[in-house]
């Protein structure tokens, strides 16, 4: 099955909001996935760790979850290295807890090194986070392709470092798009990169992806900011018939500034090809 998932808990959740309330209302809205956003910080109390998953099981909605943005796995700084590493190992634990299957991660920032030192770093780091792997044997680390030039993250990088760490990553054709200033949007774009998704992961790869997807503004330099669906330039209708057409399965988080509403218009849309 193929999940679109609200990035967040929806607009239209009652007061006081929170994760649990956003679970039963994206449940009203007919949605069957949601990612947690930890973007600033990850929640200390297994206690609510453990009703998120409850809700969501007795609900049949899939988790994913965003891990913080304050994550450099390329800083050359010790300690600013080790309380990155810790960040995403924290999300990861506490993703097991939650129920979530992927936990979305910025890798990294170049800061003017070598693709391939910065690579290099990385890996190493990756290494380390998955040392800890007993406190998160469910849950997979996927590292997003990035929307600016000055990150880490091209869609390459992460299927060659996704493989050889048996992981898979967060892919982003919205940054995709941005990094390269207009590409990446187009039918024949989408099948290039799944076939080299699954040249890199295998063809069963395909049946567990999580995704990100969104209209987006950009630049010369990249990532500008995420736009609602129809105000963008976008061929989403043509990227929701690329995934029917090869059957990929997984979650598709939408990352529009609409939230549950253009959330709700790529599910139907999808559900009518
Ligand atoms: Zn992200």
């Amino acid at each position: 099955m193929l999940h679109f998932a609200v990035a967040g808990v929806p607009l239209s959740t009652p007061a006081p909001g929170g994760t649990v309330e956003g679970l039963l209302r994206a449940k009203k809205l007919g949605l069957t996935a949601m990612e947690i956003e930890w973007v600033q910080n990850v929640p200390k109390s297994t206690e609510r760790m453990a009703e998120i998953r409850e809700t969501a099981e007795k609900l049949k909605i899939a988790l994913t979850v965003h891990a913080p943005y304050f994550v450099n796995l390329n800083a050359a700084d010790p300690a600013t290295l080790a309380a990155s590493k810790k960040r995403v190992i924290d999300a990861l634990s506490m993703a097991e807890l939650a129920g979530a299957r992927s936990v979305c991660v910025h890798a990294a920032f170049n800061l003017g090194l070598t693709a391939a030192k910065v690579y290099d770093n990385v890996r190493r780091a990756t290494e380390a986070i998955l040392k800890t792997k007993k406190v998160f044997p469910h849950v997979n680390l996927a590292y997003e392709t990035m929307g600016k030039p000055t990150q880490f993250g091209t869609l390459e990088e992460l299927l060659r470092l996704s493989k050889e760490f048996d992981l898979y990553p967060c892919i982003d054709p919205a940054h995709m798009h941005a990094r390269t200033n207009g590409a990446w949007n187009s039918a024949k774009e989408w099948n290039e990169m799944f076939d080299l998704y699954e040249q890199y992961l295998g063809k069963k790869s395909l049946k567990t992806v999580h995704m990100h997807y969104s209209g987006i503004a950009y630049t010369d330099k990249g990532e500008r900011k995420h736009l609602p669906l129809k105000e963008s330039d976008a061929k989403w209708k043509d990227f929701l018939k690329v995934l029917k057409n090869r059957k990929i399965e997984g979650v598709v988080v939408c990352e529009s500034p609409l939230m549950e509403d253009d959330t709700l218009l790529l599910q139907k849309t999808y559900a009518k090809l």
